[in-house]
């Protein structure tokens, strides 16, 4: 972690706790979260339930207040409103959330999105102010073709294009290797921070090195309590998207373990 970016560590819950599950796990791990969190002001958490249970997380966040625990939303959509069957908004994200993760690669394989969208989302959620997360990372095949950093470039130039010289600033980008997210084999800490060094030297070249120095760019894929320290310990790796180990008190560890 660098010492001038605020660490992040988010939790994508994915398909996992509807509201009743989500209360009894948050309220399980809150009063840990929150002492690991005031003890350590350099970390931000961002806990990201299923769209169903953001309010019963923020009930029990908003019953206990911790600066530092935040929650975002795993997708949103790029309209402000109307006829879209099944879709919430960034205005109603907004409502319950500082965050949302936009792009994450389960959304661009199972449900089609494409750099474009996700930059259409990206725009909306900037215009209601929420901290965006854009993932980007590469699938098996493309890894072993040595095609990752043709890839990485392309997904950052396409979904983070647009932005206002204001909003350039505002954004974190998680990598996250495709094969490595589930399947228990994280990336090296080398290959992770080779491409986020190529991420930033990439945004660099989009929106100049002030906004690059500013922007958080996160590792995600198989991070547990036990790997965390070792990304964290890198100067250019800000903090972790977490999947399965963001669902157990392990989380809570994971947390105290980047710092
Ligand atoms: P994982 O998922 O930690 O379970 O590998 C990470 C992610 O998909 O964000």
């Amino acid at each position: 972690m660098a010492a001038t970016r605020t660490a992040i560590i988010a939790g994508n819950w994915k398909m996992n706790y509807g509201p009743r599950q989500a209360a009894d796990f948050v309220k399980q791990i809150l009063p840990a979260l929150a002492h690991v969190i005031r003890t350590h002001p350099h970390i931000v958490s961002i806990l990201c339930p299923p769209d169903i249970s953001l309010q019963v997380v923020r009930d029990v966040l908003d019953a206990q207040p911790t600066r530092g625990i935040e929650l975002g939303a795993q997708n949103l959509y790029f309209e402000e409103k109307g006829a879209y069957t099944g879709e919430i908004s960034a205005e109603m994200v907004k409502e319950l959330c500082s965050a949302v993760i936009l792009g994450h690669s389960e959304r661009r394989t199972y449900f089609a999105e494409t750099d474009e969208l996700v930059n259409k989302k990206l725009l909306a959620a900037l215009k209601h102010h929420l901290l965006p997360i854009v993932c980007v990372g590469e699938t098996l095949q493309q890894y072993e073709s040595g095609q990752t950093s043709q890839i990485i470039e392309q997904q950052v130039r396409h979904s983070l294009a647009n932005l206002q010289p204001e909003q350039a600033g505002q954004i974190v980008i998680a990598y996250e290797p495709l094969w490595a997210i589930g399947s228990g084999k994280a990336a090296t800490v080398d290959d992770a921070v080779k491409v986020i060094r190529q991420i930033r030297q990439i945004y660099s070249s989009q929106y100049g090195s002030s906004a690059a120095q500013a922007i958080r760019i996160l590792y995600g894929g198989s991070v547990t309590a036990d790997n965390i320290a070792a990304f964290t310990a890198q100067e250019d790796i800000d903090g972790a998207l977490v999947g399965g180990a963001s669902l157990k008190a392990e989380f809570v560890d994971l947390v105290r373990n980047s710092s």
